[in-house]
């Protein structure tokens, strides 16, 4: 589970996270709503420390990885820890579909091929990608179809054992049968993980995310139960959005 405590975040002057806490529990998909600019991206890049990465960017506040916080881990554990998958399925384009998903484990220190074999076939078969690419694990990750190069960025993801998947929009981008294997597969990883989405379908979070959040111009205006969310929000900026008006 992640624990945000009070994150502020900026790009040069312009306060762009306001004062944000939030519990994004284990076992669960946490779904980040909202509309376009209001942070949502900005959000999911704080909970890794990508955000800092940004030229002009800062962030205060602190997140905890179940007790310890990111601000005191080294980054590589922070990286390993806590994957990301982003809009665009960006396999490493000159790697084969296997040296895709045992890159980071040797620069990590693990050497014997067999293990990072049975690494590899296990998260491919969690993504339920096995049975696709089994015959091509060293062909070029970009012989792969769209949909099938996000779902091996996820179990790239996979590889490292991480304890908090994020993904930014991973389905924007792909047709509905990809989109409807990425929410199947979401569902069946999260009883082993913390997954936070963001997404603007709305449809998708209703679906498949147990709590959502959402937020508006940097400010988290709330989050919790998905169901009680969309039938009762509590304040009229989220009814106002989940109806549509703006
Ligand atoms: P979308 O739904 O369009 O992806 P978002 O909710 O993810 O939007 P963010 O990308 O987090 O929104 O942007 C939040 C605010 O920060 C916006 O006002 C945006 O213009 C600004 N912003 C985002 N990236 C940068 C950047 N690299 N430099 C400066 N400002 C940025
Ligand atoms: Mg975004």
């Amino acid at each position: 589970s992640l624990h945000v405590q009070n994150i502020n975040a900026w790009f040069s002057d312009q306060l762009v996270l306001k004062h944000i806490h939030m519990d994004l529990s284990a076992n669960q998909i946490t779904a980040i709503i909202g509309p376009s600019g209001c942070g949502k991206s900005t959000f999911i890049r704080c909970l890794n420390r990508m955000h800092e990465t940004v030229p002009g960017a800062r962030v205060t506040g602190d997140i905890f990885l179940e007790e310890s916080s990111i601000y005191q881990m080294p980054a590589t554990e922070v990286r390993r820890r806590i994957g990301m998958v982003f809009r665009e399925p960006n396999p490493f384009p000159t790697l084969s579909i296997f040296d895709n998903l045992t890159l980071a484990l040797r620069l990590g220190g693990m050497r014997n091929h067999r293990q990072l074999r049975e690494r590899a076939e296990r998260s491919l078969r969690v993504a339920g990608l096995w049975d696709e690419v089994k015959d091509k694990l060293n062909q070029n990750a970009l012989v792969l179809s769209l949909g099938q190069q996000q779902r091996l960025c996820i179990a790239r993801a996979l590889a490292l054992e991480p304890d908090v998947l994020l993904l930014d929009e991973p389905a924007s981008a792909l047709d509905p049968v990809s989109t409807l294997q990425i929410e199947e597969l979401m569902e069946q990883i999260k009883k082993d993980l913390t997954i936070v989405i963001v997404t603007h379908n709305l449809q998708q979070a209703a679906r498949i995310a147990d709590t959502t959040a959402f937020f508006l111009d940097g400010e988290l205006v709330e989050w919790g139960d998905t169901s009680l969310l969309f039938t009762k929000p509590s304040d009229r900026r989220t009814e106002d959005y989940i109806a549509g008006r703006f």
